[in-house]
């Protein structure tokens, strides 16, 4: 009896401990109103004592909040962020991309002041070479055995002294405001020769073994240039299968709330209340949080609109000519009842946009009949509207294939839409196109 009492003693002194240690947490911790839940399964899950149960519990809750908002019906049940599958593989991008996007903003500062060059194309040199060093290092300190898959490499970088070092003065200073997560990416790069060897490292021919990301450091260089749209974008791919992707967006607006405007891919965005990372796991649905210099949250699910008239859609489209039909794309418009106008933007913005149901429809058909899209424009992109609830083919509803090489060789232009409009789009494009043959 003794015992029993004693043990029940302890029990009830152990259950006390474990209540006041959470009413400290949660006192000290500021929880986001969008995600009370989740905030409190995570400071659940740091309490000792009450372990993952009572966490599990919180999480599942969340995950029901989480339904709840689901506008188009987006995949956002699977584990908590905090269980989730390839979640340093997820952080290590998230930052990665934040820290580069801080580069390439100071990049498009410093030409705003005509600071760079009187030669239009450098600031984008200076920017892609930048961003792209400073990703791999990240990626090379945290998963070394890992390959990049670049759209640039280092070689005629090596030959410009003056363009190397106008590089490493902007790449060397580039870090979080968070001295953690700058750390997580492995500190600064050492020196100027590490930064080439670096950017030389995502030379990785792809492929469908292993694990192999794909990175676009300036997506949209046009879009940049003009203070506009443009896209940080990076994925991992393992065996050819697109599992984590992050796009980091500086000129679009934070609220995923916020219709696009016509003047999207023109106005000048690059300013207060802009710059959004989009993120998503495969199998665990899309997120969106601000793009800060800061630790990275959890951010908040998002997903595609629910349609139930397709003609209310919103369409989006390259604000180049040159990279996907316009006279299509507005032959296809009208065969939808479509009356709105196309918001053109450049980049994976599109992508992004359409995951959050600030667009609906985005269509890159072929200019050119002997284009292979590169995966590194589509990669992280295409997840992040297929977990959001929205389904990416090409024009003939083949699946995107990032499993044989640097190109989408497989595969002939894009269309991403809420999958419950996709079939009715595809026919459109089908009957627009194959009149055309
Ligand atoms: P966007 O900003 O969506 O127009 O796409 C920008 C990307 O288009 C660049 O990163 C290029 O890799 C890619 N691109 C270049 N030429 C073409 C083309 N002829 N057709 C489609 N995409 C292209
Ligand atoms: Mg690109």
């Amino acid at each position: 009896m003794r015992t029993l009492i004693a043990g029940t003693s302890k029990h009830v002194l152990l259950a006390s401990c474990a209540i006041i240690v959470i009413a400290i947490a949660l006192a000290l911790a500021p929880i986001p109103r969008s995600q009370p839940l989740s905030r409190v399964a995570s400071i659940l899950a740091h309490v000792p004592l009450l372990g993952s149960r009572a966490a599990n519990k919180s999480s599942r809750l969340y995950n029901s909040a989480a339904t709840s908002l689901d506008r188009g019906g987006g995949n956002h049940g699977g584990q908590s962020a905090r269980n989730m599958a390839f979640e340093k593989e997820l952080k290590v991008a998230q930052l990665a991309v934040a820290r580069a996007s801080i580069l390439t903003k100071l990049v498009f500062a410093e030409k705003a002041k005509g600071t760079i060059s009187k030669e239009d194309k450098s600031p984008v040199t200076i920017g892609d070479y930048g961003a792209q060093a400073l990703i791999i290092a990240a990626i090379k300190h945290n998963f070394p055995q890992d390959e990049v898959v670049g759209e640039e490499e280092a070689s005629s970088l090596r030959e410009q002294q003056d363009l190397s070092s106008k590089i490493w003065n902007l790449v060397k200073d580039a870090k979080l405001s968070d001295a953690e997560s700058d750390r997580l990416l492995g500190g600064p790069i050492k020196s100027e020769d590490d930064m080439l060897t670096a950017i030389d490292a995502g030379n990785s021919a792809g492929g469908a073994k292993g694990r192999i990301w794909a990175l676009d450091p300036i997506d949209g260089t046009k879009g940049f240039l003009r203070g506009g749209q443009y896209a940080v974008c990076l994925a991992l791919m393992v065996d050819g299968d697109v599992k984590v992707g992050v796009l980091g967006c500086p000129n679009l607006p934070i609220d995923d709330s916020e219709p696009l405007k016509e003047d999207m891919g023109t106005a000048a965005n690059d300013k207060e209340g802009y710059g959004v990372l989009f993120s998503a796991v495969q199998g665990e649905g899309a997120r969106s949080q601000a793009l800060t210099r800061g630790a990275i949250s959890e951010g908040h699910p998002i997903s595609v609109k629910k349609i139930t008239d397709v003609a209310q859609a919103v369409m989006c489209e390259s604000v180049e000519a040159g990279h996907s039909s316009k006279g299509d794309n507005a032959e296809i418009a009208q065969k939808l009842g479509v009356t709105g106008k196309p918001v053109q933007m450049d980049s994976q913005a599109k992508y992004g946009s359409v995951a959050r149901g600030a667009g609906d429809i985005y269509l890159r058909l072929p200019v050119r009949k002997d284009y292979q899209e590169k995966i590194w424009d589509h990669a992280a992109g295409d997840l992040i509207v297929r977990e959001a609830g929205g389904q990416v083919t090409d024009i003939h509803g083949n699946r995107l294939n990032f499993s044989i090489g640097r190109t989408l060789r497989d595969n002939k232009g894009v269309i991403a839409t809420p999958a419950n409009i996709h079939a009715q789009v595809l026919k459109a494009v089908g009957e627009v196109l194959q009149a055309k043959m």
